[in-house]
């Protein structure tokens, strides 16, 4: 091969290795747009919030405490379901859920914080137990608790359901799944598009 032609077999080899070079760039830059959006297990608001010794003491001054085996009615907000609700870190979380990780831990993936004293308003630990949500259902139809004014004829949702979607951390299928609705419902819960009665009032700053 006479130099001219070495030099044009080098010149040819650099736009493969250009090209090479781009295309692990290229792979590289879409594994890191991908690992920058997916976001991941969330964290629990709860269990963030309990956390924090100031969210737990504004917690249960809001709790009128009882002797130990009697409700201990929750003194905040009331959604209409009948459920206590408290703010904390900008989200609307259901005051009996809270209870229970405060004072038992965190709550076993998909299930739910159920009264045995038929008081949705009762934030005794004592009184809540984890469960799934056929057996809220079971309960639900047992007691035939009265449907709150929101709950229109066709809704399948409760404030109570709401309130819990929002604060979950569970994917939009599991929840979907969870709740018997769809993925677009779920999406419009989490988005904040729908059952806009429910957030927190936007006063700029929660205590
Ligand atoms: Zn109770």
């Amino acid at each position: 091969m006479t130099k001219s032609a070495q030099s044009c077999a080098r010149d040819n080899a650099r736009p493969d290795l250009r090209d090479t070079t781009r295309a692990v760039i290229m792979e590289l830059a879409q594994i890191l747009t991908r690992a920058a959006n997916d976001p991941g297990p969330q964290p629990d608001p709860i269990e963030l919030s309990v956390q924090e010794p100031s969210d737990l003491k504004r917690f249960w001054v809001k709790v009128r405490k009882g002797p130990r085996n009697e409700c201990w009615p929750w003194q905040g907000s009331i959604a209409c379901s009948g459920y206590g609700t408290f703010v904390a870190r900008r989200k609307r979380l259901l005051a009996h859920r809270y209870a229970y990780v405060a004072a038992k831990g965190p709550i076993a993936p998909g299930l739910l914080v159920l009264h045995s004293c038929d008081n949705p308003a009762c934030v005794n630990p004592r009184h809540l137990r984890a469960g799934s949500a056929a057996e809220n259902a079971a309960d639900r139809v047992k007691r035939n608790r009265a449907q709150c004014g929101e709950r229109h004829y066709a809704a399948i949702l409760s404030e109570a359901d709401v309130i819990a979607i929002r604060a979950s951390r569970d994917t939009r299928s599991v929840l979907a799944k969870r709740y018997g609705v769809g993925q677009r419902t779920i999406g419009q819960i989490k988005r904040n598009e729908s059952w806009k009665h429910l957030l927190p009032k936007p006063r700029g700053k929660i205590r």
